[in-house]
């Protein structure tokens, strides 16, 4: 099978639109298809870890979301009280900061300035009415009624991925985990420097530094299945599973006051056994790996999948080896990230129970897992070139 000259990438998320500045960067003409007719970024903020800006470096747009954002050397643990408990600065990737917080909306900005400065072509509201593998291409017809061809369709649009949905049927779902995420943006409180990881009896807290002067507080609860949270309570209902807390969060929780700004998100997992690509579609990003945000490494995952791929498509012209090697590279990576990611969740729920094993560690967990994810993704041949 012959090189990859003209890829579809469905999906306009953090792992589409890295995904098309770095196969552009490679020569590849790049579609990216969002099915949202306008953009909808919510307007709290994420982490990113050294090693996800590192491969943002890759992409040549790091520095402008460390311009943007804000860094910081680790995370404080605080008791309920808010006492500090310990501080425990996370690795370095590189010589990239051990954390840079950004608003979503900045670092989606970024991604789709540089998708289109690339000569990405970035259409929105239109998705695939008809994926289908051929001989030597993918023969896609959209929604518009447009149809075409191309050497490689790629799947990433999240964890409910249609494309996975068309190409694989529908045995791989996100399961629940029990736990559901409570975020709201504010204002940054005088002197916070580090990232704060605050733990009750009941439910966690955890304050992130997001810009220079701004920061998202997020309650982490457990949570039913399939609660129904009012839209017009929302704000009442996160300051509810802040009660617990002294210190900082008391003070920060009088600040949850508009229920349009509180983003609540039930906790998912889903992690695809390999192979994510039947013929010539491959998924990656929350599509096939998606977790509980307590190690914040998925987005970083979706972006180093990009970066990969992008290499992978530069220096194997055999797309069936180009995509093992693709898999190879990428499973264990996203297995310690989701399975990871899942045990704290377990112990954090045993732990609100009283019945966590005391020999078991979670932030030794947290920073050795962190340690593993600053090691290099990319392989020795190229990192030597
Ligand atoms: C509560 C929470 C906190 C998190 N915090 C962090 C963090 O701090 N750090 C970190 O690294 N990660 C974090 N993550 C994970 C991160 O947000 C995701 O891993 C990342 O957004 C995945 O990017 P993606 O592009 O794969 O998917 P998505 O961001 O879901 O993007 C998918 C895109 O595809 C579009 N789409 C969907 N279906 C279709 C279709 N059929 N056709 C066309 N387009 C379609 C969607 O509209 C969307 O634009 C967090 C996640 C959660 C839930």
């Amino acid at each position: 099978m012959g090189e990859i000259k003209k890829v579809l990438i469905v999906g306009g998320g953090i792992g589409g639109l890295s995904t098309a500045i770095a196969l552009q960067k490679k020569g590849v003409q790049t579609e990216v298809w969002e099915k949202n007719s306008e953009w909808n970024v919510y307007g709290v903020g994420i982490i990113q870890a050294s090693n996800q800006l590192r491969e943002l470096g890759v992409l040549g747009v790091a520095d402008e979301c460390l311009a943007k954002g804000c860094e910081f050397p680790g995370w404080r643990f605080y008791n309920a009280k808010g006492d500090v408990l310990t501080e425990v600065p996370t690795p370095r990737a590189d010589n990239y900061p051990a954390n840079n917080g950004i608003s979503r909306r900045d670092l989606h900005q970024i991604l789709l300035d540089n998708s289109i400065k690339y000569g990405a072509t970035v259409k929105m509201g239109i998705t695939f009415s008809k994926i289908e593998n051929r001989e030597d291409c993918v023969y896609v017809e959209s929604t518009e009624g447009t149809s075409g061809e191309y050497d490689l369709v790629i799947g990433a649009d999240g964890v409910r991925s249609q494309v996975r949905s068309k190409v694989f049927g529908n045995e791989y779902q996100p399961n629940f985990v029990g736990q559901g995420g409570w975020r709201y943006p504010m204002a940054k409180p005088e002197g916070l420097e580090w990232g704060g990881l605050v733990y009750g009896e009941k439910n966690k807290a955890v304050i992130v530094p997001m810009g220079p002067d701004s920061i998202y507080l997020t309650a982490v609860s457990p949570e039913a299945r399939d609660a129904h949270m009012p839209e017009d309570q929302l704000h009442e209902l996160m300051r509810d599973r802040l009660k617990e807390f002294g210190g900082m969060v008391a003070e920060l929780r009088e600040k949850i006051v508009d229920p349009k700004q509180v983003v609540y998100r039930p906790y998912e997992e889903i992690l695809m056994p390999s192979p994510w690509y039947r013929g010539r579609v491959l998924l990656i990003g929350d599509a096939v790996h998606s977790s509980p945000p307590q190690l914040g490494q998925g987005a970083a995952l979706a972006i180093e999948d990009a970066v990969v791929l992008a290499d992978l498509v530069a220096r194997e012209k055999d797309i069936d080896r180009l995509l093992a090697k693709f898999m190879e590279q990428r499973i264990e990576r996203s297995k310690l990230v989701v399975e990871t990611s899942v045990n704290l969740v377990e112990w954090e729920k045993l732990d609100w129970e009283g019945k966590l094993d005391p020999n078991i560690n979670p932030s030794a967990t947290f920073g050795q897992a962190l340690k593993k994810m600053t090691e290099p993704i990319l392989q020795k041949e190229t990192l030597e070139n």
